[in-house]
């Protein structure tokens, strides 16, 4: 292929994505056509990385594939595990794909994934990630792209919100239809 080809294929790739735009498309129309019959994730958080095919059209979801998956998004202050939202894990595996599209071929770079609540309550600016707490938000970001470009990208492919903190080096994307903690977290019951 030559160069030229090349570049028309991605320039149209490119349109492609910037056709999300259109008003009848939905976030689950534009997830859906990121989504292929293998979800993949590759992510990498300090010098841990995982690579990890979580679901197929052939088998479902992979119960090890995404156990690691939940294991690089885990508490590391309180050393937690969390079942992870798949709704979630599809946002970033569509993000990356349409990263892939436009050239974009790092791994999402994880700053925070789930945190127990005492973890969110001492962490900065927590108040609006509380989703963290229920294994529904990350903060991601990617070498190649800036932070405001993939904030664009991930409000436009998730039913959640995105949140993108002027000073900070991380992009906050969520999902779910309910919003479970508005403000500081509440109390446990006892
Ligand atoms: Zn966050």
């Amino acid at each position: 292929m030559t160069a030229g080809k090349f570049s028309e294929i991605r320039r149209r790739c490119f349109k492609a994505a910037e056709a999300k735009a259109a008003p009848e498309q939905t976030p689950e129309d534009r997830l859906r056509a990121l989504l292929s019959e293998r979800r993949t994730l590759r992510l990498v958080r300090g010098d841990e990385k995982v690579e990890a095919t979580y679901w197929s059209a052939d088998s479902g979801y992979n119960r090890d594939s995404y156990l690691n998956v939940c294991w690089l998004l885990r508490d590391l202050q309180a050393d937690r595990v969390f079942p992870m939202n798949h709704g979630l894990l599809d946002v970033l595996c569509g993000l990356q794909s349409w990263l892939t599209r436009i050239g974009v071929h790092a791994p999402l770079r994880i700053h925070s994934g789930y945190r127990t609540a005492n973890t969110n309550k001492r962490t900065e600016g927590a108040a609006l990630d509380s989703r963290h707490i229920v294994g529904r938000a990350a903060d991601i970001s990617v070498v190649g792209i800036s932070n405001l470009k993939l904030a664009q990208m991930a409000s436009l492919l998730g039913r959640g919100g995105t949140g993108l903190y002027p000073g900070r080096n991380f992009v906050h994307v969520d999902t779910g239809d309910e919003r479970i903690w508005i403000g500081r977290p509440r109390k446990k019951p006892a």
